[in-house]
């Protein structure tokens, strides 16, 4: 092979390049060759716009908009919209990727996408970030589509944006048609098991990865980072199952209990706090970083990316680390985490659940119908389960992490169907 390998690992803390490079140690355990490395690695498409908006003050602001298109092999692009100031075109080109990589790794008909805007949405009125958020629509109109390119919330945006991308794409159509966005309120045809979605894939995963290691549920101890969308969820579900969950955590700090902290009670407390454990008694106060080097089965980070890193990765405990949240251990990392012989279930198996049953949404909206919970739930669990042993299997037949058996499952979808639609 002769295509040009990224940075050497050690100049790289970055979990977009640590991605970037698990991705080339997938393709070259694969024997992909060097037209089929070169068409996945770089987007099929890169859009800037100027969205000049009308502020409440009368004065006009230009905000500037991306939407990348990683791959559309596999079929229409998915991918979130993040409202951050620090969004820029680099970093949209490697979250795109990383959503291709996502939606083929669980087998759904999906390719990869991320868009952006540069902006503050906290320092904005509602009524500006609609009118932000209805102009990129406007822009977007040629790429967006239920058959092209199907967004959905990220960093700094939610179902309220998502039903004005609705609105306005269905606007311009002179129809309604909600296929084209999902994180859509339940009324504008969201779908049931959203919410929860991601954490529950979470908990899918662990105990898929605890009966390998057979480890008996009941007697499984498990710690979670992150007490948001997806670690209140999967620490949820891993205690209604049977699980003890020894420790949380949160931006206010970590909270341990070896008894086993009710996490009902936890998520009542956040809910009547403000959205924080600040305060929290259900544990014993304990440092974020502690919490990460206990000594429990489980760990789950599901908080942000680059907490597991070569500064820490010696001292983590854990028997397995189930990835909530996306890039949470970095490249450098890898290597120690897989010598000391910890499981890890990488990111974009871990926390699939959520594009998951974002597909599911698109379908029930194409579908003119709706799912139960029930429905939703239990075919989220059999595509996560499924995926789950895909890649286990791959990880043994080519003696490699669960990592690398994840991007060499999802690089090998993307490029046999590639090869069946033919080049140029
Ligand atoms: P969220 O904003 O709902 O929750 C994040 C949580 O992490 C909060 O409880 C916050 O207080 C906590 N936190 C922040 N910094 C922390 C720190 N230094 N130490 C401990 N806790 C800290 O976000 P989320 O939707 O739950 O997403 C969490 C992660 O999962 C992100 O990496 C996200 O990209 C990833 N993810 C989310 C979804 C989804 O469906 N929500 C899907 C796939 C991946």
């Amino acid at each position: 092979m002769s295509y040009v390998e990224p940075a050497p690992i050690k100049d790289r803390e970055n979990p977009f390049e640590s991605m970037m490079s698990r991705f080339h140690i997938a393709s070259q355990a694969l024997g992909l060759n060097d037209e089929v490395y070169n068409v996945l690695k770089n987007p099929v498409k890169q859009v800037i716009v100027s969205l000049p908006v009308t502020m409440d003050d009368g004065s006009i602001r230009v905000f500037e908009g991306y939407r990348v298109i990683h791959s559309n092999i596999l079929g229409p692009s998915k991918g979130g919209i993040r409202y951050d100031m620090g969004v820029n075109i680099d970093e949209v080109k490697a979250l795109a990727a990383w959503m291709t990589w996502k939606c083929a790794v669980v087998d759904i008909p999906y390719g990869g996408a991320k868009g952006g805007i540069r902006c503050n949405p906290r320092q904005m009125s509602s009524g500006e970030i609609e009118r932000l958020t209805r102009s990129y629509t406007q822009e977007m109109f040629s790429i967006f589509g239920p058959d092209r390119d199907i967004p959905a919330p990220d960093m700094g945006t939610g179902p309220r944006e998502m039903a004005w991308i609705m609105d306005e794409y269905s606007r311009a159509n002179g129809m309604t048609i909600n296929a084209v966005v999902t994180g859509k309120p339940i009324v504008l045809g969201g779908s049931t098991g959203r919410a929860e979605a991601t954490g529950r894939g979470v908990m899918v995963s662990a105990f898929a990865a605890m009966e390998k290691l057979k480890i008996n549920p009941y007697q499984s101890t498990v710690s979670v980072q992150g007490f948001g969308n997806v670690g209140s969820h999967a620490a949820l579900l891993m205690e209604e199952r049977g699980s003890k969950v020894v420790a949380i955590s949160d931006i206010s700090g970590a909270y341990y209990n070896p008894d086993g902290i009710n996490i009902q009670q936890a998520v009542e407390f956040r809910e009547a706090n403000g959205g924080t454990l600040t305060g929290f008694t259900g544990g014993e106060v304990i440092e974020g970083e502690e919490l990460l080097t206990l000594e429990v089965d489980i760990l789950i980070p599901a908080a942000m990316e680059d907490v597991i890193t070569v500064k820490n990765a010696e001292q983590i405990n854990a028997r397995m680390i189930v990835e909530g949240a996306n890039g949470p251990t970095s490249a450098r990392a890898d290597d120690i985490i897989n010598s000391k012989g910890t499981l890890v279930v990488p990111d974009i198996l871990a926390n699939a659940g959520g594009v998951t049953v974002s597909y599911f949404e698109w379908v029930q909206n194409r579908l003119g119908y709706k799912w139960t919970r029930d429905r939703v739930n239990r075919r989220s669990d059999r595509i996560m389960r499924e995926s789950f042993e895909r890649v286990y299997k791959t990880a043994l037949k080519y003696g490699v992490s669960m990592r690398i058996a994840a991007y060499i499952v999802a690089i090998d979808k993307v490029a046999n169907t590639y090869k069946f639609r033919g080049g140029f």
